[in-house]
């Protein structure tokens, strides 16, 4: 006979791992109890020591489906004398939080039977859910997760539901969103609950625009094989070219619009539910409104009951996209978005469970036979990413401007907020705002010390110093690369490869096409993309066509560089004495090479959302297989130590050659790939690393990735991409976040 006192720290909380625990308990005829505290779940246990042995094995090996168990500590504790049952405690609120809350789930199997079926009594119910699916982290107010800690405390469960929250052989026992017809939250369509559903589908049916309120905040929504409604929903919202995601009834319907790899099909149909990215089949019937001009489709699955049975009526693709005016964040809060969607839709199912915190749609692609994560919001946030050291400070680290997301550190964890958005916008900055404090309060941090990034203008560096606390500047392409080295778990030195749009660098350039020497400790720039005029700075991203102008200049002078912009716009001169001006800045950056390229071939002038003219650059070459490919000349030599990649001839060969398009920009690609891959090789080779990094934005382009990958791995080095670490900027509070955990 002995007793235990048993730790258990990971995402035990909301996932059902009290009654999974007091079930094998009693099974094992054990006594004890369990319950929640700040720090996870503690357990004291008192039986035979072989069944005490078993349970702590069951606690591992058995726990449930969203449990993820980190670690199970046990001390044995003198045993109690009078003991005749295994219960579950009330939940200890004393102490910092400490315990990760759950993600949001999808529906799981077991609800949408008991949905789909007339004789139970959640049948077409809209909220049903259990301790293995439904809301989490988007309606919790505070830790530990209770029901009167989330926004589920204002309804009384009725006789029947509340049974089952008792019954430890329930798979609704202690789910704290629990509800049903009779007790729970109720849908309404423009403020009436009588046949909420059927008239917003039928409004969906006759070409209406409406606004959805979903788990992690509103969507808009729009029949996706209607044109006339979908260029309406484009109007309406400001957004001229931005692909619209899609929600499909099934995973049938899925594959018919899109090609679907086995990673791809897994992380649609897993619990996560995000969007997956993926090639658009020929043949798919949709709106061209919908993804203008690009090869992919972004698709999810229903993730709640009222979606279910929404897509279930309308058996169709339907647009939904975040429920805002062009780039604010997505609203969640009811009066929130009846004022600021109001105006745009002409129908509002809404429901009387509230968000208490936003979050978008996640995004996932399959890159290199397996997963990669773009934007990592609802069903990732907000479980704990492992730190592959131990930090002895905690951190707030508040991420650069673009997609924007914080993290905070603390012992060998990190853990990233929600997609927020773009901090140029007040409405995102005050989300970040919000997003801050809640992710502070949720994990008890007191932040030592606040990292950044070295931009002085961004709002999240202006945040950093008014916060009253240590600062850490850190370099944003520095960042990137310990972003990617805490989704492997690595802490060796590496060689990183860090492309993007821009990032500050300390000599009063903007980088952008990076190649460095780093680990957690610290960084060294060792080779970099050539530097060229970025002519009229915010204007040079917006408009391609400038960028093009800058790189021909440097490739072949005034001439060149004056034929180039006359291609664009009749009055190039002011630009052209941009190029050498002292106030004009200049960059190493590869996606504003990109975006050059863009312009040169495919006559791309301006953009409408960032990333855009890559991205069709990429379409543009998909017509050639990369074999297929020229190959144009690059130049590479040393300057001040560092190689310096220029890819000028590129330029000059693209103006000059007299092939199509295609052929062109998968020419630019093979180009640009393999002299990447040349560069970092040679580098690596040089220090004596064997492992390659590839970071930042511009690897999202997955032709590119490909390339640089494949020709690294033939020359014997290890390449590690991104997988549930963003490559984007949505990925940098989690690297700097790491760096200064590991510093001091
Ligand atoms: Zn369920
Ligand atoms: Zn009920
Ligand atoms: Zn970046």
């Amino acid at each position: 006979m002995e007793r235990r006192r048993v730790r258990v720290t990971g995402t035990v909380q909301g996932v059902g791992f009290r009654p999974f625990v007091y079930r094998e308990a009693t099974s094992l005829g054990l006594t004890g109890y369990v319950r929640n505290d700040s720090a996870g779940v503690v357990i004291e246990v008192q039986g035979e020591a072989g069944q005490v042995a078993e349970l702590c094995r069951r606690l591992v090996e058995d726990a449930p489906p969203l449990a993820r168990v980190d670690t199970v500590g046990t001390t044995e504790i003198p045993p109690a004398r009078k003991e005749d049952a295994f219960v579950i405690a009330t939940s200890d609120g004393h102490g910092a939080p400490d315990a990760p809350v759950s993600v949001d789930s999808a529906t799981c199997a077991d609800c949408l039977a008991e949905v789909d079926d007339p004789t139970d009594r959640r049948h077409g119910y809209a909220f049903t859910n259990c301790t293995n699916c439904g809301p989490r982290y988007t309606i919790v107010l505070s830790v530990p997760y209770d029901r009167p800690a989330t926004t589920m405390a204002g309804f009384v469960m009725c006789a029947a539901c509340q049974r089952e929250y008792d019954d430890p052989g329930d798979r609704r026992f202690h789910a704290q969103p629990n509800a049903c017809p009779t007790c729970g939250p109720q849908l309404a369509y423009d403020g009436s609950t009588e046949d909420a559903l059927a008239r917003a589908a039928a409004a969906i049916d006759h070409g209406k625009i409406l606004a959805l309120k979903g788990l992690g905040g509103y969507h808009l929504a729009v029949d996706a094989e209607n044109p006339e409604a979908v260029a309406e929903l484009r109007r309406r919202k400001h957004r001229d070219d931005k692909p619209f995601a899609l929600m499909v009834p099934d995973l049938a319907a899925a594959h018919r619009l899109v090609h679907l790899d086995s990673p791809g099909e897994a992380a649609l149909t897993s619990h996560r539910r995000p969007i997956v990215l993926a090639p658009r089949r020929a043949e798919a019937t949709l709106s061209p409104k919908v993804a203008p001009g690009l090869p992919e489709l972004g698709v999810m699955l229903p993730y709640t009951p009222m979606h279910h049975l929404l897509m279930a009526r309308l058996a169709r693709p339907l647009v939904l996209t975040s429920g805002n005016l062009s780039d604010d964040p997505i609203a969640h809060a009811d009066d929130d978005a009846v004022a600021r969607l109001g105006p745009m839709v002409d129908g509002i199912l809404s429901h009387d469970r509230a968000i208490h915190i936003r979050c978008d749609d996640s995004v996932v692609r399959s890159t290199l036979g397996a997963t990669q994560v773009l934007r990592r919001s609802r069903g990732f946030v907000p479980e704990p990413m492992a730190l592959p050291f131990t930090g002895r400070r905690q951190v707030l680290a508040v991420g650069a401007e673009l997609k924007n997301t914080v993290s905070v550190a603390k012992g060998a964890t990190v853990i990233a907020s929600q997609h927020i958005g773009d901090l140029e916008h007040l409405a995102a900055y005050q989300a970040f705002v919000q997003a801050t404090e809640h992710l502070c309060r949720l994990h008890g941090i007191t932040p030592d010390v606040v990292a950044h990034d070295l931009h002085p203008e961004y709002l999240s560096t202006k945040f950093a110093t008014e916060a009253n606390r240590a600062m850490l500047g850190i370099q944003h392409h520095h960042a990137h690369v310990a972003s990617c080295l805490v989704d492997h778990g690595r802490v060796t030195p590496v060689l990183g490869v860090a492309f993007d749009g821009h990032g500050w660098g300390p000599d009063g350039t903007l980088w952008g096409g990076e190649f460095l020497v780093a680990d957690f400790a610290g960084y060294e720039r060792v080779g970099h993309l050539a530097t060229v005029a970025l002519p009229g700075g915010s204007k040079a991203i917006r408009e391609p066509w400038r960028m093009a102008v800058a790189w021909a200049h440097r490739a072949g002078g005034e001439q060149l560089a004056s034929d180039v912009g006359g291609r664009f716009d009749d009055r190039t001169g002011a630009l052209l004495a941009l190029l050498d001006a002292p106030s004009t800045l200049r960059t190493s950056s590869m996606g504003r090479l990109f975006d050059a390229a863009a312009a040169l071939i495919g006559g791309r002038a301006r953009v409408t959302y960032e990333g855009q003219a890559a991205i069709e650059l990429e379409g543009l070459a998909d017509a050639i297989r990369p074999s297929a490919a020229d190959r144009y000349p690059v130049d590479q030599r040393w300057e001040d130590g560092c190689l310096v990649v220029d890819p000028s001839p590129v330029i000059a060969a693209i103006e000059s050659a007299e092939t199509g398009p295609a052929a062109k920009a998968a020419a630019f690609h093979q180009s640009i790939g393999l002299a990447t891959a040349e560069a970092a090789a040679a580098l690596a080779r040089a220090r004596g690393l064997d492992t390659v990094v590839l970071t930042g934005g511009v690897f999202q382009n997955a032709r590119l990735t490909r390339i640089v990958a494949a020709a690294l791995a033939d020359v014997g080095l290890e390449v590690l991409v991104h997988r549930t670490v963003p490559p984007n900027d949505g990925g940098i509070s989690i690297g700097q976040a790491a760096i200064a955990a590991f510093g001091a």
